[in-house]
């Protein structure tokens, strides 16, 4: 380990020994033409795990989703989101320019959800004027935030009612379904199916916090899980031998979901190590993301603190709140160091 404090994002870890050690033992083949094993039993391990009849091994969450809304939704249709989701704002607006298929995005509401009110008013009536209303993508976890699981029954009970198919960002889901856990007293594995039984599609990336080096399994039905495979091959993403990765995947779905809930301990040890700052805001954390946010005088200063936490091997990223992400490759010692760099910066 180096010394450098690595909090950017929980995109950084690097596969552990054990981790690499299945990967190098992967039987592999030519996936392309379906003949990867170990592809297709982490694509079986995951439909099973989430409830699905199919799933697709993606390079990227982004492609994932895009193969999502490509196969939900023709040219000319729209998929209701929300302002600050991945799909609408950090994809590049691949689904309107490759798939000409038009964003509705909506304003959050404090807790992450889209007002039912919203979604209902957003749904377009079936006129000549009018893009269709296909799809609705909702994010969990949203910016490190479990969203209510009564919102998600109720919101995509309403997507369904109104001819919308509901597709889930679940880039996070294993950190999602740990904190459902830690409500209800219930098994994330549990609560991970339970949030995406919900979904038509579920997106779930294996590069964040579980740990894998690379790729998203795309969830659904045959059908869709069929198209989704053309739309795959389309945006280039037919990989060969990929079982070397889809086996990193595998061994993450077996062995990183339950630490996810370390993550958490560690967020929360962040957050409460911060507490009592002039000038600072820390929202308790549901899971693995903590935002800093610079209030009143210190406001000033906050272009400041990402640059001064790196020239103290303290690494994070400031796009629009500052933030710190706990992931496999912090422990309790590196947390504390930044908490001890963060607090001299206001010193
Ligand atoms: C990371 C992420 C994605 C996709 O990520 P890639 O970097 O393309 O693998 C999608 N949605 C959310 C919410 C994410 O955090």
């Amino acid at each position: 380990m180096t010394t450098v404090v690595d909090l950017r994002s929980d995109t950084v870890t690097r596969p552990t020994a054990a981790m690499r050690d299945a990967m190098m033992r992967a039987p592999v083949g030519d996936d392309v033409f379906g003949d990867d094993p170990s592809v297709n039993a982490l694509q079986e391990k995951m439909a099973a795990m989430l409830g699905f009849e199919a799933a697709l091994f993606v390079p990227t969450g982004t492609q994932s989703n895009l193969c999502a809304i490509l196969s939900h939704c023709q040219r000319g249709d729209e998929y209701i989101v929300g302002q600050h989701q991945h799909t609408y704002r950090f994809e590049g607006g691949g689904a309107a320019v490759l798939g000409s298929v038009q964003p509705q995005p909506l304003e959050h509401q404090p807790d992450g959800t889209l007002a039912l009110a919203d979604i209902e008013a957003a749904i377009k009536p079936d006129d000549a004027h009018f893009a269709k209303s296909k799809m609705l993508a909702l994010e969990n976890t949203f910016w490190g935030k479990l969203l209510p699981f009564a919102y998600v029954q109720q919101a995509t009970a309403l997507a369904r009612s109104k001819g919308l198919v509901p597709h889930l960002d679940g880039a996070r889901l294993f950190n999602a379904a740990v904190a459902q856990a830690a409500q209800t007293g219930s098994d994330a594995r549990a609560e991970a199916l339970r949030i995406a039984q919900c979904f038509d599609s579920v997106s779930v990336c294996l590069s964040k916090g579980l740990g894998a080096p690379v790729g998203s399994v795309l969830c659904g039905n045959r059908e869709f899980i069929k198209q989704a495979y053309r739309i795959r091959k389309m945006a280039g993403g037919g990989m060969r031998q990929a079982g070397v990765l889809a086996a990193a995947g595998s061994y993450a779905l077996d062995h990183h979901v339950d630490r996810l809930a370390d993550d958490h301990a560690l967020a929360r040890r962040l957050a409460e190590g911060l507490q009592g700052l002039d000038g600072v805001n820390v929202d308790a954390p549901h899971t693995n993301i903590v935002f800093v946010d610079l209030v009143g005088a210190a406001k000033a200063r906050a272009a400041d603190l990402v640059p001064y936490l790196k020239a103290r091997d303290v690494l994070t990223t400031g796009l629009y709140r500052v933030r710190f992400v706990t992931h496999l490759d912090v422990d309790a010692a590196g947390v504390d160091r930044a908490i001890a760099a963060i607090r001299s910066f206001f010193s």
